[in-house]
């Protein structure tokens, strides 16, 4: 059964499949812009990403599938942070790049092929930006700056199906999340876009020469300049969160698609927002977590990982601390599963293609929860002639890292204590008090493994 997801272009279930003759699989993840730690709603997007890929490698195998995901390392809001700080801008996006990581790997993904930066790439970009100036796609402006003329491509607006009329710059604003500064003396058309920015004094020493003058890239050409640089000049599949469909990748689309003269992307798939409490996350309305918060409150990223697989990527999530307990529970019974699997089972009692519904789920438009509902399905079944090879492959499609250190170690009284208390507050539904009990097994660096009849306690690996 091949993969099919859905394709934002088309708006239609398309089969995932290398389009070139090598049989690679070309995979385009939009990445972090490195200025703070990312937030859990930025890691629904690249678990999601994650999930996509493990299932590329199964489907095509891990050789055949080439994952690139860039590195936002200048932009306003690195070049503020570093300014704010009265630090270098690569001393900032080094900070936040090494933090990315570090969570990432928490979260059980899987680096990608290469990971390019904006600031490692400005030759590829300026090159970029030079043949839509030869071509007439684009324009300098007075100052230096350099715009994409968005008149000079029919095939604007195809992505996002914005009409010509909506393109104002309080639409593309409201649109794309971002506000979009319009100097209108600058700008042909309100709606053209910047390949280029002129140096402006805030920038300080953030400046790269061009055949313009002295600048910097815009946001959106880093991402087509990569993507050649890295994939070629058509790629398999273009991902991002869904608030990048406008303008972002509509722009890559424009800049691509006039500077090659081919079609840039066969697949484009965007995955919904986080919400947190039923709500946008803002750091105004205190509702915005990073992984190091939930670590804190005594979850383990993997705990992260499964809240944020409980829902259909292609729908708004709402996450909650009670989301992570029935995530924790989820992954307990999992742990039992794999634990009760007699290995080695009589060969003629595997059921080889019990686990067969849970990838057939992934693949048809990644429907983690119909995907989780049958593995459930087979777990509550409890049949002990399941394949085990099959239970890890699942696991490993979905990412879900199940093994616990088997060493004895010696628990202390006070801690022992302490889960018993926080046992009893977990019966009695007192939430509030077992997670303020279960934070304090934490800050001692002990984490608790609740199942239905009992709880398991493990020294904090990170
Ligand atoms: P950024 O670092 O802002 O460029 O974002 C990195 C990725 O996170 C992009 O793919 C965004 O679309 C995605 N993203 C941002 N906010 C959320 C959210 N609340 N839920 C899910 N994904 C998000
Ligand atoms: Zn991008």
């Amino acid at each position: 059964m091949p993969i099919r997801l859905h394709d934002s272009l088309t708006r239609s279930l398309k089969e995932l499949k290398p389009a070139q003759a090598d049989g690679v699989f070309r995979f385009y993840n939009c990445g972090p812009t490195v200025y703070a730690p990312a937030h859990i709603g930025n890691f629904r997007t690249f678990v999601v990403n994650d999930v996509i890929r493990r299932l590329l490698d199964l489907e095509f195998g891990p050789g055949k599938v080439k994952h690139v995901r860039n590195l936002t390392d200048v932009d306003d809001k690195t070049i503020k942070r570093a300014r704010d700080e009265g630090r270098p801008l690569a001393e900032v996006t080094k900070q936040w790049t090494d933090k990315f990581h570090a969570d990432c790997d928490a979260l059980n993904c899987l680096r990608p092929h290469v990971e390019p930066t904006a600031t490692g790439h400005i030759r590829e970009q300026v090159d970029m930006i030079d043949v839509l100036m030869k071509k007439g796609n684009a324009y300098r402006a007075a100052d230096g700056s350099v715009y994409f003329k968005v008149s000079s491509f029919d095939g604007y607006g195809r992505l996002s199906r914005v009409k010509e009329r909506e393109l104002r710059p309080e639409a593309v604003s409201a649109l794309s999340g971002k506000s979009q500064a319009v100097d209108a003396d600058e700008k042909e058309d309100a709606t053209d876009f910047a390949l280029w920015k002129a140096h402006k004094p805030d920038d300080g020493a953030n400046s790269w020469d061009s055949p313009w003058g002295a600048g910097r890239p815009g946001w959106h050409i880093e991402c087509s300049a990569m993507s050649k640089k890295h994939l070629g000049e058509t790629i398999d599949l273009h991902t991002g969160g869904v608030d990048l469909l406008f303008p972002h990748h509509e722009n890559e689309i424009a800049q691509s698609e006039c500077c090659n003269g081919r079609e840039f992307s066969h697949h484009w798939y965007h995955s919904e927002h986080l919400l947190v409490d039923g709500k946008k996350m803002s750091k105004s309305l205190g509702n915005l977590y990073t992984l190091d918060e939930l670590i804190a409150k005594g979850f383990t990223a993997q705990t992260v990982r499964y809240a944020l697989l409980m829902g259909h990527p292609r729908k708004q999530l709402n996450f909650t601390l009670e989301s992570l307990h029935a995530a924790e529970s989820a992954l307990n019974t999992l742990r039992n599963l794999r634990k009760s699997f007699k290995t080695p089972t009589p060969a003629a009692s595997i059921d080889r293609t019990a686990f067969d519904p849970v990838l057939a789920a992934l693949k048809d438009d990644l429907n983690i929860p119909a995907a989780l509902g049958s593995l459930f399905t087979i777990v509550n079944r409890n049949d002990a002639g399941t394949d085990l090879a099959a239970f890890d492959r699942v696991m490993d499609t979905l990412g879900f890292k199940l093994e616990l250190p088997e060493a004895k170690i010696e628990i202390p009284q006070d801690i022992k204590d302490l889960a018993e208390k926080r046992w009893a507050a977990k019966q009695a539904k007192d939430w509030t008090g077992a997670d303020a009990l279960r934070k304090e097994l934490h800050d001692r660096r002990w984490v608790m493994f609740d199942a239905k009849d009992g709880y398991k306690l493990e020294p904090l690996k990170r």
